[in-house]
């Protein structure tokens, strides 16, 4: 491992509404270029780990009370999520919340925000060509089935030109046909682009097998974690997250 990761949680303590206690004492480093799996059952805290790095917890009354977030080696915690965002860190949110009212394009110009340089089109087609369907779909977002909002979900991250996409859940809701797919491309954007993917995933299975390094959750803390060869052969996580074969 490197020195300084990408992405470094120290210790941090979340509170929800200043009285429920949901992260006790988390740690997890994220080192550049890899896809790092966060794994448990719900209610672990797995899509609070990813909001409180995001930013995105305080729009739930949620705070981070104890502990840090160092992105490049710097203190981010406690910072607005739009200059997240402007850092280099997009979370790709549970449930793909995508805007149903606009079309694709429109989505995916969003994703482009916090740019001003000219290479938004460029980027536009680049999209297009991990995810040809969208091209094609000129209506409204809502109508998309749900494999495709998925796709434009990942897609509307990747125009904010991220160093480090925060994924939760992605096969949520998806045929097990559409999550290799998904998954498969999510591999490809991280060798083809570099980019760096903290990932969410209650399918283990999956998220291992495209991850280089894991850690598992219960109950507001890492109780495991390990090289992904080294968990998916682990007896603990084989019966409790990849169904006991
Ligand atoms: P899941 O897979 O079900 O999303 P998770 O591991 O991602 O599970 P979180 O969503 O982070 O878990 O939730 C952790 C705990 O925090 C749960 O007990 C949940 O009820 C609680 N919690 C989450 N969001 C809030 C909130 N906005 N206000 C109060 N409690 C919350």
């Amino acid at each position: 491992h490197e020195a300084t990761p990408l992405l470094e949680v120290n210790n941090i303590e979340v509170v929800y509404n200043d009285v429920i206690l949901v992260l006790r004492g988390l740690s997890l480093r994220v080192p550049r270029g890899e896809i790092v799996a966060l794994l448990g059952a719900n209610g672990a805290g797995k899509s609070t780990t990813l909001k409180a790095v995001s930013g995105l917890l305080r729009s739930e009354e949620g705070e981070v009370t104890r502990g840090e977030i160092r992105f490049e080696g710097e203190r981010i915690d406690g910072i607005e999520p739009d200059r997240i965002v402007h850092r280099g860190i997009f979370q790709v949110m549970e449930g793909r919340r995508i805007v149903a009212d606009m079309t694709c394009l429109e989505n995916l110009r969003l994703g482009a925000f916090t740019r001003s340089d000219g290479e938004v089109r460029r980027d536009i087609d680049m999209v297009y060509g991990y995810f040809p369907r969208l091209r094609e779909r000129t209506g409204l977002a809502g109508y998309l089935s749900g494999g495709e909002q998925q796709m434009l979900a990942i897609g509307r991250a990747l125009m904010a030109r991220p160093k480090l996409i925060l994924m939760d859940e992605p096969s949520m809701g998806l045929s097990p046909l559409l999550v290799k797919e998904v998954f498969g491309i999510v591999r490809q954007l991280n060798r083809d682009l570099g980019i760096t993917i903290l990932l969410v995933e209650q399918n283990a299975r999956m998220a291992l097998s495209i991850a280089s390094y894991g850690y598992v959750m219960e109950q507001g803390k890492v109780v495991l974690d390990g090289t992904a060869e080294a968990l998916a052969g682990n007896e603990d996580v084989k019966e409790f997250y990849l169904g006991g074969h």
